[in-house]
């Protein structure tokens, strides 16, 4: 594993003030696995002030946690001292937190086995108290100490206990997982947008079809109870069709909920609090999924002028996949010319919106007699209409011609 220089020297920076430093968590997780770490996080006997006077340049993200921001080379890195949590009185965070002088401790408060393994970059050694090297060999997600009690402290852990096996591919250990089942109502306490993220790496997975588990856990019927049939009917056509699918969220979001109406999505979407764009591109997608696609090009000029080409090419997608798991060659071949002749559409330039077309409402008012007001947006949507029939039409003086007619 090729470990950032600006790691090595934050270390060798601390430890040669007298502090203990390691990388730790995710990193080292990901590192056992010979994947590559998305960030890299350390972790530090020295107090929050002690890491800022050993650098020159630190923000103080989440100081009274212990966690100072280094920055060099204009990167960012998240150094935090030893910790151990206080009591955590609302499922969520822990009211008080501690800093401790030993690392044992700190790899103690981490949620699972495989993410409490800190790595000492210098010696090439692993503290290792919880086993977690084991439990990674054997694709397993394991609570640190007893997992009842560590999903009463923080209950976002069971979201991402199934978003870690959607993610590494691992199973969850037995008892782990019956705590799951016990708490799932705990999950009340967690708000909507820190579910919704777990849920969103999930679904965006290697292994997606895992989110049987949240059914199987109940965890669904708190955030997400619409899909549940979708997920525990569908599985199999979830796996096939997502290991093809793009890794967007709203096309995924869009093939789950294809076959619900339009409008509901967006409210459910809204409840999660997706982002504008998001929920619209996704219900567009879901509102045109059972639109009566006709091949040729008219046809499909018609629907780019109606939902764009990423929606269309969305919904031709999410059809796509659906009908080549059900073996519908047919429907299948005729969704993969459309999809050829939008392609064609835009190599070729032809106009399929209005702000394309080679007149404007001011053509039409001075040269139809009697054209104003509201009758100028009929003609223009006549005029594209007949664009849209025949792109060689799209002239100022052929339309006009046209028009009159
Ligand atoms: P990812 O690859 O998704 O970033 P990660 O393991 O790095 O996975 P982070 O959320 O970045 O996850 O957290 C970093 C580390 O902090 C974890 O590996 C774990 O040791 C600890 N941690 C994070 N969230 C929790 C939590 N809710 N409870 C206990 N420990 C946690
Ligand atoms: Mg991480």
């Amino acid at each position: 594993m090729n470990i950032p220089e600006e790691v090595k020297e934050i270390i060798q920076t601390l430890n040669i003030n007298g502090h203990e430093a390691y990388i730790v968590g995710g990193c080292v997780r990901d590192k056992i696995l010979s994947k590559a770490p998305k960030d890299w996080d350390i972790t530090t006997s020295a107090l929050p002030e002690q890491i800022k006077s050993c650098f020159s340049h630190t923000v103080d993200t989440g100081i009274e946690h212990g966690t100072v921001t280094v920055i060099i080379n204009k990167n960012n890195f998240e150094v935090t001292t030893y910790r151990i949590d206080g009591d955590y009185g609302d499922n969520r965070h822990p009211d008080s937190v501690k800093f401790t002088s030993d690392i044992t401790e700190d790899l103690s408060r981490r949620d699972f086995t495989m993410n409490a393994i800190a790595y000492d970059i210098t010696n090439d050694t692993y503290i290792d108290p919880f086993n977690g090297h084991c439990d990674i060999k054997n694709k397993i997600i394991r609570a640190v100490g007893d997992a009842d009690t560590r999903f009463n402290e923080d209950a976002l852990r069971m979201m991402r206990a199934i978003r870690f096996s959607a993610q590494l591919g691992f199973d969850i250990e037995e008892k782990t997982y019956l705590a799951i089942k016990k708490n799932f109502l705990l999950i009340k306490n967690i708000s909507i947008e820190r579910i919704r993220d777990e849920f969103l790496k999930l679904i965006l997975s290697d292994v997606p079809e895992k989110a049987v588990l949240l059914c199987d856990t109940s965890l669904i019927d708190h955030f997400l109870p619409e899909l549940k049939e979708v997920f525990l009917a569908e599985s199999e056509l979830i796996k096939y069709s997502f290991d093809k699918l793009e890794k967007s969220i709203a096309l995924r979001i869009a093939f789950l909920f294809r076959k619900f109406d339009d409008k509901a999505v967006s409210l459910i979407l809204k409840r999660m609090r997706f982002d504008n764009n998001t929920i619209k591109e996704a219900a567009t997608a879901v509102k045109f999924y059972d639109y009566p696609l006709k091949e040729g090009y008219y046809e499909t000029r018609k629907v780019l002028s109606m939902i764009g080409v990423k929606s269309f090419k969305a919904v031709l997608n999410i059809r796509f996949l659906e009908n080549a798991f059900n073996k519908d060659l047919i429907e299948c071949k005729k969704l993969d010319n459309i999809y050829d002749e939008i392609d064609d559409i835009i190599k070729r330039n032809d106009c399929f919106e209005l702000k394309d077309l080679c007149i404007n409402g001011e053509d039409i008012k001075k040269n139809i007699d009697g054209a104003n007001g509201r009758v100028i947006g009929e003609y223009l949507k006549k005029a594209l209409d007949i664009v849209m029939k025949d792109p060689t039409k799209n002239e100022k003086n052929i339309l006009i011609e046209e028009l009159k007619r």
